[in-house]
Protein backbone atom coordinates (compact mmCIF):
# COMPACT_ATOMS: atom_id res chain seq x y z
CA UNK A 1 0.00 0.00 0.00
CA UNK A 2 1.15 3.47 -1.09
CA UNK A 3 0.98 4.97 2.82
CA UNK A 4 3.26 2.17 4.34
CA UNK A 5 5.56 2.63 1.64
CA UNK A 6 6.02 6.24 1.88
CA UNK A 7 6.30 5.83 5.57
CA UNK A 8 8.83 3.47 4.77
CA UNK A 9 11.20 5.76 2.69
CA UNK A 10 13.63 6.73 5.24
CA UNK A 11 13.95 3.02 6.34
CA UNK A 12 14.76 2.12 2.66
CA UNK A 13 17.04 5.29 1.81
CA UNK A 14 19.55 4.66 4.96
CA UNK A 15 20.27 1.04 3.64
CA UNK A 16 21.91 -1.50 1.17
CA UNK A 17 19.48 -4.47 1.42
CA UNK A 18 21.72 -6.36 -0.36
CA UNK A 19 23.77 -6.30 1.78
CA UNK A 20 22.33 -5.83 5.40
CA UNK A 21 20.15 -8.96 5.01
CA UNK A 22 17.36 -6.82 6.41
CA UNK A 23 13.47 -7.06 4.74
CA UNK A 24 13.11 -4.19 2.44
CA UNK A 25 9.56 -4.04 3.47
CA UNK A 26 7.88 -5.12 0.02
CA UNK A 27 5.45 -7.30 1.33
CA UNK A 28 2.32 -5.86 3.48
CA UNK A 29 1.79 -8.76 6.32
CA UNK A 30 -1.81 -9.82 6.36
CA UNK A 31 -2.19 -9.15 9.54
CA UNK A 32 -4.21 -10.52 12.55
CA UNK A 33 -6.61 -8.30 14.78
CA UNK A 34 -3.95 -7.93 17.61
CA UNK A 35 -1.31 -4.99 17.17
CA UNK A 36 2.68 -6.47 17.03
CA UNK A 37 5.22 -4.96 19.50
CA UNK A 38 8.78 -5.98 19.18
CA UNK A 39 11.79 -5.46 20.71
CA UNK A 40 15.53 -5.81 19.69
CA UNK A 41 18.26 -5.69 20.82
CA UNK A 42 20.73 -4.19 18.84
CA UNK A 43 24.91 -4.49 19.23
CA UNK A 44 25.21 -1.32 17.60
CA UNK A 45 28.37 1.16 17.63
CA UNK A 46 26.38 1.16 20.67
CA UNK A 47 24.45 -1.15 22.69
CA UNK A 48 20.53 -0.28 22.53
CA UNK A 49 16.94 -1.78 22.47
CA UNK A 50 14.49 -1.22 19.46
CA UNK A 51 11.32 -0.58 21.12
CA UNK A 52 8.82 -1.16 18.11
CA UNK A 53 4.78 -1.08 17.88
CA UNK A 54 3.04 -1.86 14.88
CA UNK A 55 0.49 0.98 13.97
CA UNK A 56 -0.91 2.01 10.57
CA UNK A 57 1.27 -0.96 8.61
CA UNK A 58 4.10 0.12 9.77
CA UNK A 59 6.92 -0.52 12.99
CA UNK A 60 6.98 2.81 15.01
CA UNK A 61 10.34 2.93 16.68
CA UNK A 62 12.16 4.19 19.52
CA UNK A 63 15.57 3.59 20.65
CA UNK A 64 16.22 3.24 23.71
CA UNK A 65 20.01 3.39 24.91
CA UNK A 66 19.59 1.66 28.62
CA UNK A 67 16.54 -0.66 27.51
CA UNK A 68 13.33 -1.06 29.05
CA UNK A 69 13.05 -0.51 32.87
CA UNK A 70 9.81 -2.29 34.86
CA UNK A 71 10.58 0.52 37.63
CA UNK A 72 8.20 3.15 37.39
CA UNK A 73 10.38 5.88 38.85
CA UNK A 74 12.77 5.31 36.16
CA UNK A 75 11.95 7.07 32.86
CA UNK A 76 14.15 6.14 29.99
CA UNK A 77 15.27 7.97 27.35
CA UNK A 78 13.64 6.94 23.67
CA UNK A 79 15.16 7.92 20.59
CA UNK A 80 12.25 8.25 17.94
CA UNK A 81 13.99 6.34 15.11
CA UNK A 82 12.28 5.79 10.98
CA UNK A 83 9.48 3.53 10.65
CA UNK A 84 10.43 0.23 10.03
CA UNK A 85 8.35 -2.45 7.60
CA UNK A 86 6.24 -4.82 9.85
CA UNK A 87 8.44 -8.17 8.51
CA UNK A 88 11.11 -6.45 10.18
CA UNK A 89 9.68 -7.89 13.56
CA UNK A 90 10.92 -11.38 12.92
CA UNK A 91 14.59 -10.07 12.30
CA UNK A 92 17.83 -11.52 13.54
CA UNK A 93 20.76 -11.37 12.64
CA UNK A 94 24.05 -9.42 12.43
CA UNK A 95 24.14 -6.67 9.88
CA UNK A 96 27.40 -6.27 8.40
CA UNK A 97 29.98 -4.03 10.11
CA UNK A 98 30.08 -1.53 7.74
CA UNK A 99 26.59 -0.84 6.87
CA UNK A 100 24.05 1.41 8.49
CA UNK A 101 22.63 -0.41 11.98
CA UNK A 102 25.79 -2.73 11.35
CA UNK A 103 26.28 -4.79 14.42
CA UNK A 104 24.21 -7.94 15.78
CA UNK A 105 20.40 -8.16 15.97
CA UNK A 106 18.07 -10.13 18.68
CA UNK A 107 14.55 -10.50 18.96
CA UNK A 108 14.50 -9.15 23.13
CA UNK A 109 10.55 -9.46 23.83
CA UNK A 110 7.77 -10.01 21.36
CA UNK A 111 3.76 -9.65 21.96
CA UNK A 112 0.66 -7.48 21.10
CA UNK A 113 -0.09 -4.34 22.20
CA UNK A 114 -3.42 -2.10 22.88
CA UNK A 115 -3.41 0.83 22.79
CA UNK A 116 -5.36 2.92 25.95
CA UNK A 117 -5.57 6.66 24.10
CA UNK A 118 -5.89 7.19 20.25
CA UNK A 119 -2.43 6.29 18.93
CA UNK A 120 -2.47 9.19 16.11
CA UNK A 121 -3.64 11.85 17.92
CA UNK A 122 -1.07 10.40 20.75
CA UNK A 123 1.84 10.52 18.18
CA UNK A 124 0.74 14.14 17.40
CA UNK A 125 0.71 15.66 21.26
CA UNK A 126 3.31 13.22 22.57
CA UNK A 127 1.79 10.80 24.64
CA UNK A 128 1.47 7.13 23.96
CA UNK A 129 -0.35 4.99 26.71
CA UNK A 130 -0.57 1.62 26.29
CA UNK A 131 -0.50 -1.86 27.79
CA UNK A 132 2.09 -4.60 26.58
CA UNK A 133 1.15 -8.54 26.13
CA UNK A 134 5.12 -9.66 26.05
CA UNK A 135 6.66 -12.03 27.50
CA UNK A 136 9.14 -10.19 29.74
CA UNK A 137 6.92 -6.68 28.77
CA UNK A 138 3.33 -6.35 30.47
CA UNK A 139 1.00 -4.61 32.31
CA UNK A 140 0.51 -0.50 31.96
CA UNK A 141 3.33 1.53 29.99
CA UNK A 142 3.66 5.03 28.56
CA UNK A 143 5.65 6.85 26.02
CA UNK A 144 6.24 11.30 26.54
CA UNK A 145 8.13 12.96 24.04
CA UNK A 146 10.40 15.88 25.48
CA UNK A 147 10.74 18.80 24.76
CA UNK A 148 13.60 20.25 22.58
CA UNK A 149 16.10 17.45 21.06
CA UNK A 150 18.68 17.98 18.66
CA UNK A 151 17.51 19.45 15.44
CA UNK A 152 14.94 16.65 13.64
CA UNK A 153 15.42 14.58 16.61
CA UNK A 154 12.85 13.60 18.95
CA UNK A 155 13.71 12.61 22.34
CA UNK A 156 10.73 10.23 24.34
CA UNK A 157 10.84 8.75 27.64
CA UNK A 158 9.36 5.02 27.95
CA UNK A 159 8.06 4.41 31.54
CA UNK A 160 6.59 1.55 33.08
CA UNK A 161 3.37 2.50 35.19
CA UNK A 162 2.32 1.47 38.61
CA UNK A 163 0.71 -1.76 38.71
CA UNK A 164 0.85 -5.55 39.57
CA UNK A 165 3.80 -5.87 36.93
CA UNK A 166 6.01 -3.14 38.11
CA UNK A 167 9.10 -3.79 39.65
CA UNK A 168 11.42 -1.60 41.92
CA UNK A 169 15.06 -3.15 40.38
CA UNK A 170 15.43 -0.51 37.61
CA UNK A 171 17.29 -3.55 35.55
CA UNK A 172 15.61 -6.31 36.02
CA UNK A 173 14.45 -6.33 32.95
CA UNK A 174 17.67 -6.71 30.94
CA UNK A 175 19.44 -8.27 33.58
CA UNK A 176 17.16 -10.87 34.24
CA UNK A 177 16.98 -11.50 29.96
CA UNK A 178 20.00 -11.86 28.01
CA UNK A 179 18.13 -14.33 25.64
CA UNK A 180 16.12 -14.15 21.81
CA UNK A 181 12.42 -14.89 22.76
CA UNK A 182 12.75 -16.26 19.23
CA UNK A 183 15.32 -18.60 19.16
CA UNK A 184 16.51 -18.33 22.22
CA UNK A 185 20.45 -17.45 21.58
CA UNK A 186 22.53 -15.13 23.38
CA UNK A 187 24.13 -12.14 21.36
CA UNK A 188 27.22 -14.65 21.07
CA UNK A 189 25.50 -17.08 19.50
CA UNK A 190 23.55 -15.12 16.97
CA UNK A 191 26.78 -13.25 15.98
CA UNK A 192 28.70 -16.52 15.34
CA UNK A 193 26.06 -18.44 13.51
CA UNK A 194 26.40 -15.48 10.75
CA UNK A 195 30.34 -15.40 10.71
CA UNK A 196 29.83 -19.40 9.53
MN1 LIG B 1 18.92 -0.06 16.36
Amino acid sequence: MAASSDKLSSYREKRDFARSGEPRGDTEASGGDALRFVVHKHDASTLHYDFRLEWDGVLLSWAVTKGPSPAPSEKRLAVRTEDHPLDYADFEGTIPEEEYGGGTVMVWESGTWEPRNDPAEGLDDGELKFTLHGQRMTGGWALIRMNGGDGDQENWLLIKERDDHAVEDPDALTQDHDTSVKSGRTMSQIAEADAD
